[in-house]
């Protein structure tokens, strides 16, 4: 016969990919408050869901805590990108916090949509995950207003006034696809539900899941790099899957990728959330190298060039350095 005895082992990475517009002004807010006020700088929460990136930022001397009553009175806090409720900003203010908000524009956005609706009097269905402190945050906005939809199983709980004055809005970082079905199965008991008046789902979430979706038809595996508490990373592995991988798994670092999911494979898709530094793929590269698979391709599915500027708080500082 005239098959190679050498099989063929290629690893596609999907572009775009890792950090959003977002994660990277949180990450740097963090890393110039540093800088301009010194060590310790409090951050409410996660600034973004990675372990890697909390474990660099700590080692330099950020002090990451659930809420703002453990932050020393007058000290400065940082709020993570996934934003807060307007109890946890007069929370601070009793304090006498200095606050400086890396909450994302897109999720802000989100907030301001709820603010909107809730003054118009409106029904408003959060689709977003239990427990997420984006939905914490965007449901704080307007309590009575707001219901979250876990999903296709929180259909039928959804209970409204009205059923004329009913709008749906979510958490950035969800499935497209899930949410499309989600909406379909609201619509079919609330035929008038009102559409967001932009995407709630962000840029960096819905381009990730396209080009992952691109590499996961021709692989076999999927690895995502991504922290097991990123809604956007977790998403990555279900969209492969659905999109053809036989397996899809989420690692934070290289080393815990097994030797026996390279079984039989001679594909691997790789990608990773949108709060993961690069320097993680980097590495789960020269693994996958290391074991055989040594011809990198990028396939690019999307072109990205979203940047935000730095909250201006901290901007205003920054100039009187
Ligand atoms: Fe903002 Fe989207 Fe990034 Fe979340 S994933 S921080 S909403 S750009």
């Amino acid at each position: 016969t005239t098959q190679s005895s050498t099989t063929r082992r290629r690893v596609l990475v999907a572009r775009p990919r890792g950090y959003c517009a977002g994660v990277d002004r949180a990450v740097q807010t963090v890393e110039k408050a540093l800088e301009r006020y010194g060590a310790p700088v409090y951050v409410r929460k996660q600034i973004v869901h990675n372990t890697h990136v909390v474990k660099t930022l700590e080692e330099r001397g950020a002090v990451f805590v659930e809420e703002t009553e453990e932050v020393p009175e007058g000290a400065i806090v940082v709020f993570s990108a996934h934003g807060v409720s307007p109890a946890v900003h007069e929370e601070a203010a009793k304090r006498s916090l200095r606050t400086i908000d890396a909450t994302c524009p897109l999720v802000t956005k989100v907030h301001n949509e709820a603010k909107r609706f809730a003054a118009k009097d409106y029904d408003i269905l959060l689709i977003g995950h239990e427990g997420h402190e984006e939905v914490e945050g965007t449901a704080g906005e307007a309590p009575e207003h707001i219901q979250l939809v876990d999903g296709l199983d929180g259909v039928a709980g959804v209970s409204v006034r009205d059923p004329n004055r009913v709008v749906w809005l979510s958490q950035t970082t969800l499935s497209v696809d899930e949410t499309t079905e989600t909406v379909a199965r609201l619509r079919e008991r609330f035929p008038n539900l009102i559409d967001p008046p932009s995407d709630d789902i962000c840029y960096a979430t819905q381009n990730r899941q396209v080009a992952v979706k691109a590499i996961a038809r021709e692989a076999q595996l999927v690895i995502v790099v991504g922290s097991t508490n990123s809604s956007n990373s977790k998403r990555l592995v279900e969209v492969a899957l659905d999109a053809g991988a036989d397996a899809s798994y989420l690692v934070d670092y290289a080393d815990q990728i097994r030797d026996e999911w390279l079984d039989g494979v001679t594909t691997v898709g790789l990608t990773s959330g949108a709060s993961v530094p690069d320097e993680l793929v980097q590495q789960v590269i020269a693994h996958l190298a290391a074991r055989g698979f040594g011809e990198v391709e990028e396939v690019e599915s999307v072109e990205e060039s979203v940047r935000f500027a730095l909250p201006h708080e901290l901007r205003k500082d920054l100039r009187t350095a």
